[in-house]
């Protein structure tokens, strides 16, 4: 087990009733907040969004490795969407199969024959990891997935770690809370928020944040607005319904909203550039992840860097087609002799789609003969070894857990016609949970807010 809190303090019941009182009061202090479930529009009643009590180990050389790798993501993302014969000819099986996939590819050909009025695209991307660690000790950093337009908990995730250095402190190693790392995605998104909205080119243009009915991570918002308002930038919270009320397009297809004129909307997570807007999404998708995989096809997007592709390649996990054809009937085959070496995942998004064990042999042998399979892709499965650590959240009982970890960097990039007038790492963000969980995000209630503690 990789070294991280040592077993004194974990299994010490008296200072763990203490630290969890701490821990808890730092982050409302902290402003690692969210509204509670009961009354999710009000701030009123507030508690703290879910987090571990300590932070989860993370090898440095693999946690710079993968802050390294990710301006050729931001790279290789921004190719992708530009390029719509490889999205089509990646995604034809899936499209052909998958409601979901088919419509998003739908919207991005049309936006492409409607053509762009100024050619800024905005590109926010959070690569997600897990640790390969293996019986042998060795240890290899594997990409669960990209994220292609992800800003979630990058306010929240500037807080945490001055939470858990002060946990850390009180708990009497001074020596761990310094190996923890300063991180600010919320500043860095914004920056390149700021830029796009700049480019855009209108001092009297806001950013709306297109909200949901209901909103309990509203604070994690609430940092992206504050850095923008910094910035003199203006924004507002609209719902659909009013957007539908008071909006309208002039000639030039530039929205207004309430009379105000919008550069760019903030929708689920997601930045939509108005008037400069480019469809990223499908660039993320399982299916591209599994195509990316093939020999070759990485080479295509950096012809001169074989160092590049040698970097991204090194990251991927096993991924295999269902596409029809030998090579799928190979991967059933490959599935159904071992589920429990695999993830079998639909072209979703947001935690608690994808398919494990013994259900794997299930769904594949429903489907197996039929083009439905080519909905899925097939993925190794990544075993980090478990680390013991409390996850905190409100009303549930104090316990330990073993727990998994998954490392996500955040990128952003701003392209200007055909310049990249900025391409950035911009911050990390830990997510743990219970080992007994296979799936599932913040959002899902399953992860908790982490930090990394380099060792
Ligand atoms: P989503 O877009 O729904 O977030 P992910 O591919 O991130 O889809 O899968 C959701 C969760 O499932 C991940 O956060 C991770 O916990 C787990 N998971 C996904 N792929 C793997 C894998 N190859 N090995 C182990 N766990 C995985
Ligand atoms: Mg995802
Ligand atoms: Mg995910």
């Amino acid at each position: 087990m990789a070294q991280g809190i040592p077993d004194e303090v974990l299994m010490n019941t008296e200072l763990i009733k203490d630290l969890v009182d701490v821990a808890k009061d730092a982050a409302l202090l902290q402003g690692v907040l969210m509204r509670i479930q009961e009354t999710p529009n009000s701030s009123e009643l507030v508690t703290y969004a879910p987090f571990t009590l300590f932070p989860s180990p993370v090898p440095k050389t693999v946690f710079l490795q993968a802050l390294a790798l990710q301006t050729h993501y931001n790279t290789l993302v921004d190719k992708i969407s530009q390029d719509p014969d490889f999205l089509q000819e990646a995604l034809a099986s899936t499209i052909a199969v998958d409601d979901f996939t088919a419509k998003l590819f739908r919207i991005h050909k049309q936006i492409l024959k409607e053509g762009r009025s100024q050619s800024i695209v905005l590109g926010l991307n959070r690569s997600d990891y897990m640790l390969d660690q293996r019986e042998d000790g060795s240890s290899s950093l594997k990409q669960i997935e990209i994220n292609t337009i992800a800003a979630s908990f990058g306010g929240l995730s500037s807080r945490t770690p001055d939470v858990h250095r002060h946990v850390l402190k009180v708990a009497g190693r001074l020596e761990e809370s310094q190996r923890i790392l300063d991180n600010n995605p919320a500043f860095g998104l914004t920056a390149a928020l700021a830029k796009a909205w700049e480019l855009y080119g209108s001092e009297r243009a806001v950013v709306m944040f297109l909200v949901e009915e209901t909103q309990r991570n509203i604070f994690d918002h609430r940092y992206i607005e504050h850095e923008l308002w910094k910035r003199n930038i203006t924004t507002m919270r609209k719902q659909f319904e009013d957007v539908c009320k008071t909006g309208s397009l002039d000639q030039d297809k530039r929205l207004f909203v309430d009379g105000r004129e919008v550069a760019v909307v903030y929708f689920r997570n997601v930045f939509f550039l108005f008037s400069g807007f480019e469809f990223t999404h499908l660039a993320g998708t399982k299916k591209v992840q599994q195509v990316l995989a093939r020999p070759g096809v990485l080479e295509k997007f950096f012809p001169d860097q074989p160092q590049v592709v040698e970097q991204i390649r090194a990251t991927f996990a096993g991924l295999y087609t269902l596409d029809l054809g030998a090579e799928g009937d190979k991967t059933v085959t490959m599935a159904l002799a071992a589920p429990d070496r695999f993830v079998l995942k639909p072209q979703r998004e947001g935690g608690g789609n994808n398919i494990y064990g013994s259900e794997i042999c299930q769904v594949l042998e429903g489907v197996k003969d039929s083009t439905e399979r080519t909905a899925y892709i097939l993925m190794d499965k990544i075993c980090p070894w478990p680390v013991q650590n409390y996850l905190l959240r409100r009303d549930a009982p104090l316990k330990i857990s073993n727990c998994l970890s998954e490392l996500g960097i955040f990128g952003a990039y701003v392209r200007h016609g055909k310049d990249m007038v900025m391409n950035e790492c911009v911050g990390h963000l830990l997510r743990t949970k219970s080992s007994e969980h296979s799936d599932g995000g913040v959002a899902a209630g399953v992860a908790v807010l982490d930090n990394p503690l380099l060792v």
